[in-house]
């Protein structure tokens, strides 16, 4: 009953088991060298789940020594793709075997909805291993007629030994949207999860040895960002880093990828969405996908569309129709079927948006719905609205990462471009209108990696994610998901006495 996700109430109630708390490195699950553990905190209760292997600098070295022997020795790399491709597909099919324990990690660790998780985010999981082992076998470079005299070709060769950094906001996908397009690639790598959720990440490693990926290819090194993502950014024989994080912390990574081995970075970092309604929106419809990319995952998503900007003809009608529909949110624990969201990701993220909420106060926004904590155990807050809110307040500039909304009123369509292209971030923007022309208009005019006209958080695989400005830079998921993690090296042959 455990494996299916359709047991009864009482078995989709039970917490998973924890299996693995070790680092992976090599093929092996291994204390860390100093000995050292970290506590990983369940946030709808505050207490400990386990304690987690605290891997450093010198396990960081071990884990790229293995990754560079395994690059630079080992089969990975030079299998056919094909042969790279079955063993993906084994991979995803083990996770489907796991969907709902795999689950259950994600919700104790990361406050996800268990119910969401098991028929989406896990299985979601899966699809991407199968989308990249299906271009495993299928990279491949051009052939080039250069003059009469030389010929030549494009190899499109494995970056070596990638490093990846990610975050606790969505465990399952980050993990599998990083690892997946660079094993079809045929590179080794060294996984650093959020010291937040490392326990998801640990069983998908558990999960490759079974499918067959050889030693050394895919280690993962739990601990902390300062000591074991700051190594791994720093290593001289890393070539290669692919983070998923905050801003600040995107910097930190570059600075340290060019003080050492100067390895290209890609980096996935924060937001500031703009939601933008014009005055022929079905109300009803754009009132329930506002709050939708608002509070999806509690607001814990990089593309959320937290500054929401209303056309003034729709603007009371709008907030009218929020009301209603706000009220229907339920916050609370993720295992209950009934929850719309779960507890923020831990203490300190959940004091942070709280402290945001208290800024709208006193900067002179209205809070039109929520901005308490629940009166309960564990990390859970209200839905929370704020109108009246002005372009130059914190809570219109700075990712909250929280279920804030804040809105704004406009007037001309030159005007919300305007003041929607005013951030620092450039990550996604969604656009509400039935006038093609204001749509392609505007989706032409937001510097933002993904534009959703008349849907929000419409995600695909096959759909390429980064930021323009400073959320970023390179693609996850899709094609450019795949290339980013290939050399392209020319080869040059002269023809001799070719009349062609
Ligand atoms: P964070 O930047 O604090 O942490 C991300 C990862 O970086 C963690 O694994 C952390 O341990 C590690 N890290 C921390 N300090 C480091 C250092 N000095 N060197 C190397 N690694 C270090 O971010 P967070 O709070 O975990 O996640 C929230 C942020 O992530 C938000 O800003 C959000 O917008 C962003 N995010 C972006 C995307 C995207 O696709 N663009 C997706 C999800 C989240």
């Amino acid at each position: 009953a455990e494996s299916n996700g359709n047991g009864t109430l009482e078995s989709y109630l039970k917490l998973p088991q924890i299996k693995f708390t070790k680092l992976f490195i090599n093929g092996q699950f291994v204390d860390s060298v100093s000995g050292r553990t970290f506590e990983t905190i369940d946030p709808r209760t505050g207490e400990v789940i386990a304690n987690i292997a605290e891997g450093d600098k010198k396990d960081v070295d071990l884990a790229v020594q293995a990754a560079r022997d395994a690059f630079d020795h080992g089969p990975w790399p030079r299998l056919p793709g094909v042969e790279r491709r079955k063993i993906l597909m084994k991979f995803a099919d083990l996770i489907d075997e796991h969907t709902e324990e795999l689950a259950k990690l994600d919700a104790i660790d990361a406050g996800k909805l268990v119910h969401l998780a098991k028929i989406m985010e896990i299985p979601e999981a899966a699809e991407t291993l199968r989308y990249y082992a299906g271009a495993a076998d299928k990279i491949h470079g051009e052939t080039l007629k250069m003059s009469r005299e030389l010929q030549g070709y494009t190899l499109h060769e494995p970056m070596g030994v990638v490093g990846h950094i990610i975050p606790w906001n969505f465990p399952s996908t980050m993990f599998t949207m990083k690892v997946g397009p660079a094993l079809a690639a045929g590179c080794t790598m060294i996984v650093k999860p959020a010291e937040q959720t490392p326990l998801s990440a640990l069983y998908y490693a558990h999960l490759a040895k079974l499918a067959g990926i050889p030693d050394g290819v895919l280690n993962v090194v739990t601990g902390f960002g300062h000591t074991a993502g700051a190594a791994l950014s720093s290593h001289m024989d890393v070539d290669m880093i692919s983070f998923t994080g905050s801003t600040e912390v995107g910097r930190l990574v570059m600075q340290a990828a060019a003080t050492s081995n100067l390895k290209p970075v890609c980096l996935e970092l924060g937001g500031k969405s703009p939601f933008m309604i014009f005055d022929d929106a079905d109300v009803d419809k754009v009132a329930e996908l506002a709050l939708q990319g608002s509070y999806f995952n509690k607001g814990e998503i990089c593309v959320a569309g937290s500054r929401v900007f209303v056309q003034e003809g729709i603007y009371v009608k709008f907030l009218i129709k929020l009301k209603e529909k706000v009220k229907n949110w339920v916050v609370g624990d993720p295992f209950e079927p009934t929850s719309h969201y779960g507890p923020q990701v831990d203490k300190k993220q959940y004091e942070r948006v709280l402290s945001y909420i208290e800024k709208g106060k006193k900067e002179g926004a209205t809070l039109f719905h929520g901005g308490k904590a629940l009166d309960r155990k564990g990390y859970y807050i209200e839905p929370t609205i704020f109108i009246d809110v002005t372009d130059d307040m914190t809570i219109a500039k700075e990712e909250i990462f929280g279920p804030v909304m804040s809105i704004f009123k406009f007037k001309t369509v030159e005007e919300v471009i305007k003041r929607a292209n005013a951030s620092k971030y450039g990550l996604a923007a969604g656009v509400m209108t039935n006038d093609l022309n204001i749509a392609n208009t505007v989706s032409r005019s937001i510097r933002a990696g993904a534009i959703w006209m008349n849907c929000y958080f419409a995600f695909d695989r096959d759909s390429p994610y980064g930021g323009y400005k400073m959320s970023g830079f390179g693609r996850d998921l899709g094609m450019d998901g795949l290339k980013k993690y290939l050399q392209v090296k020319s080869v040059v042959t002269p023809i001799y006495n070719s009349p062609w």
